[in-house]
């Protein structure tokens, strides 16, 4: 069985085939652009792939109501040319195969409870903080859709008493992505994350953002597993932090042994490391071919 994956990101895009049982045979990346060039890249590379079926986990927001007349489309990205631009659409003309489609962190989330940290589980929240902000969030072993899907990346925290930083995000200023992604850090100290030192006040202020949020997430979704990925949190000194300030803030409330003893295994990385965003959209592509295979069996 190959199955195509595409991880659509807003800085770059992943494209890779894989089988059933998770391992990536091959893969490529290039930047986004516009979407013209980007998708026929794309075309490109599956032409000669002979692929089962395709899953594509897109930055967003996107359109996931499979009766909508914009199904498949990117929707209101502040990326420039990418609002209403119809993905699905674009990459089904030219493979008729099923195609799995979600946003890159439902994706990821799928992913990990397939082959990763949340395997076994049935509910866990995966959160990236790159370029932007998302959370991705699975229930009763599904992927969390709704009016739209979740965009926890938008939700407001409380401010660290220290950060008088305005706030990146085009909407809403110093929602969780407009204080705490990448270019934010950037913004913020006039410098990439990747380049401040590990005791800088940075860190203190990116922690107590994320796990703010990761409260919030608790309290609401009461994940069983929390994974943390996405470029900032190749900064691993802040897995220690984030969980300590976690516990403080639920102060016993929600006591489990999972959010206070055992909050080492609970918040942590990727199980599928870098490939967390290329194996979510793999297996949203094997959910596509095995719900067509069994739609055809009736
Ligand atoms: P994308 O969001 O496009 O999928 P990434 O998850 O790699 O890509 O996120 C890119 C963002 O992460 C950039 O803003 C970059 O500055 C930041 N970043 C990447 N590596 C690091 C690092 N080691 N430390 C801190 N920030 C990083
Ligand atoms: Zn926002």
């Amino acid at each position: 069985m190959r199955i195509g994956a595409i991880e659509a990101g807003g800085t770059k895009f992943v494209c890779g085939v894989g089988n059933e049982r998770g391992s990536v045979e091959d893969w490529c990346s290039f930047p986004t652009e516009h979407p013209e060039t980007t998708l026929a890249k794309v075309c490109d590379y599956f032409r000669d792939k002979g692929v089962d079926a395709i899953g594509i986990g897109s930055f967003g927001p996107i359109d996931l109501q499979p009766d909508s007349p914009t199904y498949g489309y990117i929707t209101t990205t502040p990326k420039p040319d990418w609002s209403n631009c119809n993905v699905v659409g674009a990459l089904k003309r030219e493979f008729p195969v099923p195609f799995g489609w979600d946003t890159d962190v439902n994706a990821a989330a799928l992913g990990e409870m397939t082959w990763g940290a949340a395997q076994g589980l049935d509910n866990c929240a995966y959160y990236t903080i790159g370029t932007g902000v998302g959370i991705g969030l699975i229930a009763g072993g599904k992927r969390v859709h709704g009016l739209l899907h979740p965009e926890g990346g938008h939700m407001r925290t409380r401010r660290h008493p220290k950060d008088r930083f305005a706030g990146i995000c085009k909407y809403h200023g110093d929602c969780l992505e407009g204080l705490a992604a990448g270019p934010a850090i950037e913004a913020r100290w006039q410098s990439p994350g990747s380049e401040l030192p590990i005791d800088h006040l940075a860190w203190e202020i990116e922690s107590f953002y994320i796990a703010e949020s990761i409260t919030t997430t608790i309290l609401l979704h009461s994940p069983q597993k929390v994974i943390l990925g996405g470029g900032v949190m190749q900064q691993d000194h802040l897995f220690p932090i984030i969980r300590k300030q976690v516990v403080q803030n639920l102060n016993g409330y929600v006591n489990m042994p999972e959010t206070v003893r055992d909050i080492d295994r609970y918040i942590v990385p990727p199980g599928l490391g870098q490939r967390a965003g290329l194996c979510g959209a793999l297996a949203l592509g094997l959910e596509a071919l095995e719900q067509a295979a069994a739609a055809s069996s009736f």
